[in-house]
């Protein structure tokens, strides 16, 4: 298979419950989904709030900066664009700690839980920009 005929593995940026996070991901921008109505964040985003059940939400800019949630480290490969060893990463959030995000890193860390972590705009192929995450 060359480069060039590899599937990439791409959001759907057109969902109406997470579209919003991926428009501002365009925009090198991260956001989560929060309730007008309690605050609540709400991650994953959806059309109503879980806790007051309220409809009015919100998407909502957050630092671009989080700390390890956990991590683990992938060495069995399942798609061509993703070669092992990597590492996934689940990042909490500073601003929003109810939210937490997935990333990798190429290669086999054992981070702390703890240790600082910043947003790594990635752009795919076909000009799609994803947020990923890179240790302090
Ligand atoms: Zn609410």
């Amino acid at each position: 298979m060359t480069e060039s005929n590899l599937v990439y593995l791409r959001p759907v940026t057109d969902d109406v419950d997470t579209g919003g996070f991926w428009a501002a991901a365009q925009q090198r921008r991260l956001v989560v989904q929060a309730c007008t109505n309690c605050g609540a964040v709400l991650h994953l985003p959806r059309p109503m709030c879980r806790v007051c059940h309220s409809f009015d939400l919100e998407w909502r800019e957050v630092a671009q900066h989080g700390t390890v949630y956990t991590s683990t480290i992938v060495e069995h490969q399942v798609h061509p664009n993703y070669p092992v060893p990597y590492t996934v990463l689940v990042i909490e959030l500073d601003d929003a700690p109810q939210a937490r995000l997935i990333g990798s890193i190429p290669g086999r860390m054992t981070p702390d839980a703890g240790t600082p972590a910043h947003v790594r705009w990635e752009t795919m192929p076909d000009g799609t920009i994803v947020p990923n995450w890179a240790l302090d």
